[in-house]
């Protein structure tokens, strides 16, 4: 079967890819002449992830999917949230984002945060949505060179480096993304 992954952001394909079956074949928003951006103004994670997955099939129809992340720290009263990719700023640079977070934080002995991820599917016009949630807690400063967005201050509970420290696979098997997509894989291969 042939799926849109409505997103951009090549470090998700980059994850998605790793775990999607060669059964179902990955098309990116490129593949289907989708070159504008695409509207994420909703207050939850879930309904971004819906509002951008429903803009692919209202105006491409094509079936497809839409993952939205939000980091939520506890002693931030689970911010950065929604609004994780322009924390720090409308220019949504993942360093500045981390460094509001590390001042924020100042030295908190609270540290407790988790990744949730919501990825909506839209087939046919019906929606389904999987959820993902990895806990952990924010290190004191950066550490690692692989991964994105905050993955070099995240440390997911019972490991002792960051996710950016990680493999890709290694993160994979634990991660937000990882379990959602994992989640749809199962969906896709036995409910269909
Ligand atoms: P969005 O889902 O693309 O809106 O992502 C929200 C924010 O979370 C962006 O700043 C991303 O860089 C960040 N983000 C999303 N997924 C991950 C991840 O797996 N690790 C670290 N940061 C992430």
């Amino acid at each position: 079967m042939k799926l849109v992954a409505a997103t951009n952001n090549k470090n998700k394909i980059k994850e998605i890819k790793q775990l999607i079956p060669s059964s179902i074949e990955l098309l990116s928003l490129q593949d289907i002449n989708c070159l504008e951006d695409i509207p994420e103004t909703s207050d939850t994670i879930e309904g971004n992830a819906i509002q951008k997955a429903q803009y692919v099939y209202d105006n491409y129809g094509k079936n497809c999917f839409a993952d939205d992340t939000g980091l939520l720290i506890e002693s931030l009263n689970n911010e950065p949230g929604v609004y994780s990719a322009r924390y720090a700023g409308e220019q949504k640079d993942a360093n500045d984002n981390m460094n509001l977070v590390l001042e924020k934080l100042n030295e908190s002995s609270n540290r407790k945060a988790k990744f949730i991820t919501v990825i909506a599917l839209i087939i046919d016009g019906k929606t389904t949505c999987f959820e993902g949630i990895v806990n952990g807690e924010i290190t004191l400063s950066k550490s690692g060179k692989d991964g994105f967005g905050y993955d070099p201050i995240f440390k997911p509970n019972g490991y002792d480096i960051t996710f950016s420290e990680m493999a890709m696979d290694q993160k994979n098997k634990i991660s937000h993304r990882g379990l959602a997509v994992k989640k749809l894989v199962n969906f896709l291969e036995s409910d269909l």
